[in-house]
């Protein structure tokens, strides 16, 4: 997750005045971006931003203690989010951190990586293929203006705070982004990329007697270069955005491909599941209910789509309220979320994939 937070300050915060961003004492940088450490097995541990649903979205970071040093997934989503992850990460151990491995090019997950070059010099970054070319490429380009739409978001944010008209329950989801926004907006300054030192296209082995990891492409889902990462001795599997809880993200995903990506995960024989963002999974409950939906979706908007039915023309016929309640519940901010970040989204792709239309990282 990250992007859409970009584009909705690009599309709602028209005209708003930065200035009523100020409302809420401004927190520290390191505050909102602060994150807890919990152990998932020995060996195993989930570095976490808390209330994941609130902004900032911040990518979960995993470590994993080999022998001789450390394999750690992704690497949080600015500068000092990175700073807070490798203090995490030195509370665990003192091994170096060996592996920084990118599940995905969205910045949540890769922008904290400066940290890890300051504070392990000879750390080798690992991603796909795709991965590397999409964060050399066009689809990074929104880092520049990563911290100015973030300030927009905020000032529409507490707009919407104050709207009397909005349920209270997504009025107090406004008020929280509210009163992160000068913390992100100071956290996404000076913001440099860190491309893969290394990339693969199918699997790489880091082989360690106590904890070997297999690093794997199963099939575009989330991107189109998403990598899972696999400790078989401690049956742990860090799936990266191909799931996110418990609102699911679907900026430029590929519906079909991504219920075969996560068919092909669901084999794995994993006893926990970290998700890219969200709490430890210890079955396959929640990956099922997002085949389901990929599918109800897909079925949806799919004979619509053959039938030349214009995009907003399929937004009115299709009905996703079940949907919505599956993930979102009675939660007026979840179920925003489920809009702003999943479902919208993911009609639009689902749409394209039933014309034969490619999905551009980046683009649409
Ligand atoms: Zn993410």
């Amino acid at each position: 997750m990250a992007r859409p937070w970009a584009m909705l300050g690009a599309i709602l915060a028209l005209g708003s005045p930065l200035a009523a961003a100020a409302q809420a004492p401004a927190p520290l940088p390191a505050d909102v971006f602060a994150r807890q450490t919990v152990a998932v097995t020995d060996r195993v541990h989930l570095i976490y931003k808390p209330a994941v649903t609130d902004p900032p979205f911040e990518g979960n970071v995993v470590v994993i203690e080999q022998s001789q040093g450390l394999v750690v997934v992704d690497a949080g989503g600015a500068p000092v989010s990175g700073r807070n992850v490798v203090a995490e990460i030195r509370r665990i151990s003192a091994k170096p951190v060996r592996w920084l491995i990118y599940t995905h090019y969205h910045g949540d997950h890769n922008l904290g990586a400066g940290a890890f070059r300051a504070a392990w010099p000879k750390v080798r970054i690992l991603s796909t293929a795709a991965t590397r070319a999409n964060m050399t490429g066009p689809p990074m380009d929104y880092v520049k203006t990563y911290a100015r739409s973030y300030g927009d978001m905020a000032a529409y944010a507490a707009t919407q705070a104050k709207d009397e008209h909005l349920p209270q329950g997504l009025r107090d989801g406004w008020a929280r982004t509210a009163a992160a926004g000068p913390g992100m907006v100071a956290g996404y300054s000076d913001m440099r990329v860190y491309p893969a030192d290394q990339t693969f296209t199918d699997r790489v082995s880091i082989p360690d007697r106590a904890a070997p990891v297999e690093v794997m492409f199963l099939g575009r889902g989330n991107t189109d270069g998403d990598a899972v990462v696999w400790a078989p001795k401690q049956k742990v599997l860090a799936s990266g955005d191909l799931v996110v809880a418990p609102i699911p993200y679907a900026a430029h995903t590929y519906p079909g491909e991504w219920v075969d990506t996560l068919k092909r995960l669901e084999a794995i024989d994993f006893a926990y599941l970290v998700p890219g963002h969200g709490p430890v999974e210890t079955d396959r409950t929640y990956v099922d209910k997002l085949i389901a939906a990929l599918g109800d979706v897909r079925a949806q908007v799919g004979p619509l789509a053959k039938a030349d039915v214009p995009l907003d023309e399929v937004r009115k016929r299709i009905d996703l309220k079940p949907l919505r309640r599956a993930f979102a519940g009675d939660d007026p901010w979840l179920g925003f979320l489920f809009g702003a970040v999943f479902s919208g989204d993911l009609v639009s792709n689902a749409y394209k994939e039933a014309r034969g239309e490619a999905v551009i990282q980046g683009k649409g």
